[in-house]
């Protein structure tokens, strides 16, 4: 072999392998929201054109089918101060489904569990809707049915602010986690058969809504806090709650979730500048702060698989999946955008993870929970009425 010729990289094809068997579910991605604020497309989905490759976005159809992907929850994200939130929820579930329209070569709408056997049998992705946002109910039940009808299966329940109703991890606590009125969401949630999403929440909002819940939740793209301790991610004694919920929890590869290095040098510099919090535009404040204190520590690869590792050894092997959370944005270096997923596995496999663990990982552990949260919804129907009304008909009793 001349030193031109790379080795054979045996983890590489042992995770190839992985991923046609079981083809990756993919636990956030915010193309949708990428599709809006481009400034050429602005939302036209055709004029976007995910048939080729976008070099300066991280997710486009080629990249998807290199990364192996077997179905997307697309986010339906909606920003908290910004007018018309309810609005902008339709407007993105709505561009979701052109997305599905523009290309059922390539994307099965899929609103059951089984629809990923099914895409995967015809060569497609499954195309799952999620709300990002409960914003978008300006406190009332009535969107829940509507977003239902209109294909979402998974409510992540809040962004980076607090509600009316519950908590977000990033802002001021307002509702002891979850009021009385984010306990009647929760509930409807599990009657549609809809996925409580407890990404972005306050571990105490997590906390209560694991208290109600009647079906298994997703934490749809966050990592474990005991290695990198932004408040995004869980806590241990949430994810050893996963276990009798049935639940699980999605790796991400947002870099300020991933790294604590990062994370102690955003800390330092921010400091020494005298800002303590993000400025409008992250990339101008880290531009400007790499000025003053050099370059910033860049999130790895080998850091989002040691989340994993960390996650698994903390809620088990059976309660944890990946949430890339690409949203145009930055990501650690070797996980640049959506064809690098088998690269990820790779490295599990170098780390001792068999195939079979990596199925699960990979699709198995979400397939059982959304076939759970069918099956539990399916039964609530049959005794349940549908919860109405708006925040003020829930007083805190
Ligand atoms: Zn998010």
């Amino acid at each position: 072999m001349t030193d031109q010729t790379p080795a054979p990289d045996n983890a590489l094809s042992a995770a190839r392998a992985v991923l046609e068997r079981a083809p990756l579910i993919d636990g956030h991605n915010d193309l949708p929201w990428v599709i809006r604020i481009d400034r050429a497309a602005r939302g036209d989905v055709i004029a976007y054109d995910l048939k080729r490759v976008h070099e300066r976005a991280d997710t486009d159809i080629p990249r998807l089918r290199e990364g192996m992907v077997g179905a997307q929850f697309f986010a339906a994200f909606q920003p908290t101060n910004a007018p018309h939130p309810a609005r902008t929820a339709l407007e993105q579930i709505d561009l979701i489904r052109r997305i599905e329209e523009a290309h059922p070569d390539v994307f099965w709408p899929a609103r059951r569990a089984a629809d990923y056997g099914l895409a995967k049998a015809s060569g497609r992705i499954a195309s799952f809707i999620a709300v990002e946002g409960g914003v978008g109910l300006e406190n009332s039940l009535s969107p829940l049915r509507i977003w239902h009808a209109a294909g979402v299966r998974l409510m992540t329940l809040c962004h980076n602010e607090s509600l009316d109703w519950v908590d977000s991890a990033t802002d001021a606590p307002r509702n002891g986690g979850l009021n009385a009125f984010g306990r009647a969401v929760v509930g409807e949630l599990n009657r549609l058969g809809i996925v409580i999403d407890l990404a972005h929440t306050s571990h105490d909002a997590m906390r209560r809504a694991l208290d109600v819940t009647e079906a298994p939740v997703a934490l749809s793209h966050s990592n474990a806090y005991s290695l990198c301790d932004h408040p995004r991610n869980a806590p241990d004694d949430v994810l050893k709650r996963l276990k009798a919920n049935g639940g699980l929890v999605m790796a991400t590869f947002v870099p300020g979730f991933v790294s604590q290095r990062l994370r102690d040098w955003l800390r330092r510099s921010r400091d020494a500048s005298g800002k303590a919090t993000l400025a409008p535009d992250p990339k101008a404040q880290l531009a400007e702060l790499e000025a003053k204190h050099g370059e910033a520590p860049k999130a790895s690869l080998g850091e989002v698989a040691d989340h994993v590792v960390r996650l698994v050894e903390t809620a088990g092997l059976d309660h944890v999946g990946i949430g890339s959370d690409y949203f145009g944005g930055a990501s650690p270096v070797g996980l640049e955008d959506v064809s690098r997923f088998p690269h990820l596995f790779a490295e599990l496999v170098r780390r001792g993870f068999s195939g079979r663990d990596l199925e699960k990982l990979s699709s198995k552990n979400m397939l059982r929970v959304l076939r759970r949260v069918e099956a539990v919804g399916a039964s609530l129907r049959k005794t349940r009425t549908p919860a109405i009304g708006r925040i003020e008909d829930f007083p805190e009793p």
